[in-house]
């Protein structure tokens, strides 16, 4: 049987690349972090995944939700913590954080 690596909301997917849902519901932000990653504190979240409106389950199980980190190799998933917009660009890239992201992430 494969083996199921939990999710615990490092936030390198997110980071690495905004999925096809977030792209669609902010067009507006292409080329920065996803206006839906949100840090709680503890852990980085999809709000999209807590809303309260008859397209979150449509979400949820598009975007697979409650499966598993399929990116469980990743160094991130070893230290959950909020990360520098320096280290956001080091997974996705230089030129997808912009000024105007690194204003948002501080
Ligand atoms: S990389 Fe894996 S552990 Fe990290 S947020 Fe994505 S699914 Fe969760
Ligand atoms: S919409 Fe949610 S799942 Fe998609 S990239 Fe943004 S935070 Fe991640």
């Amino acid at each position: 049987m494969e083996q199921s690596w939990p999710c615990v909301g490092c936030g390198y997917c997110c980071i690495r690349q905004t999925c096809t849902f977030g792209r669609q519901r902010h067009p507006q932000a292409t080329g920065q972090l996803c206006p839906e990653l949100t840090w709680n504190g503890k852990r980085y979240v999809c709000r999209m995944m807590t809303l309260s409106d008859s397209m979150t389950a449509f979400y949820r199980e598009q975007l697979q939700a409650g499966l598993g980190c399929r990116s469980y190799c990743n160094p991130w998933r070893s230290e959950v913590r909020k990360r520098t917009v320096d280290e956001m660009a080091s997974v996705a890239g230089e030129s997808y954080y912009g000024e105007k992201a690194k204003k948002k992430a501080s």
